[in-house]
């Protein structure tokens, strides 16, 4: 059975349809990304899966069990844990009490402060630090941090890349590795085409809301995952 199975999803902001009947399913271990232009529904699709947005029609089934319905906090305590687009910290608490938000609703499990810390060595000097005073890298892996207190059994990441430097981005992937390796399961979006190739198992491709291709990561090349990108798929 798969972990996650999104079922004919469809959502919207009012009469704006933004994911329209999506269905995939992603196993256990399994990192696959989204992909797409900006406003083909990437990140209104991973906030219905995280509860932070309502699904109109379709239903979200994790491990088995129907969480539609269900707010974010109990999704996490599920196991569905979302990275925001922006990180959206408490720029006035430091680090480590960042990071303790994140295990409020959390289930039973392994991550700790001291291991998010040992993921991320970059924070062990700054855990006293207020999180606002960090730059966008060190802000991005506290993010990351954060929604691993929850222990999640699928950890949902929304352009993580997204305003920091080559360098700060090559620091959060080399953490990524260690969830990898740990087996977490992730959802990627990201706009660096290189970088999720060759990072995912397998490649959704978005367009205005609907998924129009998918394929493993390994058997798409970049320029057909650009032409389903744009809609112009003849050109692939
Ligand atoms: P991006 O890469 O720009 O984040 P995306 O693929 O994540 O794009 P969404 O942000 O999910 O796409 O947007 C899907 C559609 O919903 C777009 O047409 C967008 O304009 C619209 N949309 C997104 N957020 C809102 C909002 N808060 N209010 C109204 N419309 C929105």
């Amino acid at each position: 059975m798969s972990l996650l199975h999104v079922d004919k999803l469809s959502a919207s902001h009012g009469q704006l349809p933004a994911v329209r009947g999506i269905e995939f399913t992603v196993d256990e271990g399994e990192i696959v990304a989204l992909v797409g232009a900006n406003g083909a529904g990437k990140t209104t699709l991973l906030r219905t899966i995280a509860g932070a947005h309502r699904a109109d029609r379709g239903r979200v089934v994790f491990d088995g069990v129907e969480v539609t319905g269900l707010p974010a906090h109990r999704r996490v305590a599920a196991g569905i844990s979302l990275v925001p687009e922006g990180r959206r910290l408490f720029p006035t608490m430091s680090v480590e009490e960042n990071l303790r938000v994140g295990a409020s609703a959390a289930r039973p499990g392994e991550w700790s402060v001291t291991r998010v810390l040992d993921a991320f060595p970059q924070l062990q000097p700054l855990r006293r630090r207020r999180a606002g005073e960090l730059s966008g890298g060190q802000q991005q892996a506290v993010a990351i941090g954060r929604a691993l207190m929850a222990n999640p059994r699928i950890l949902l990441l929304d352009e993580i890349s997204l305003g920091l430097s080559p360098k700060a981005v090559d620091g959060v992937y080399a953490s990524l590795r260690i969830l990898i390796d740990a087996r977490v399961t992730l959802i990627l979006v990201e706009q660096d085409l290189g970088r999720t190739l060759a990072t995912a198992d397998r490649i959704l491709c978005l367009l205005e809301g609907r998924i129009v291709a998918a394929g493993r990561a390994d058997e798409m090349s970049r320029e057909q995952v650009m032409a389903h990108y744009f809609g112009t798929r003849e050109a692939a």
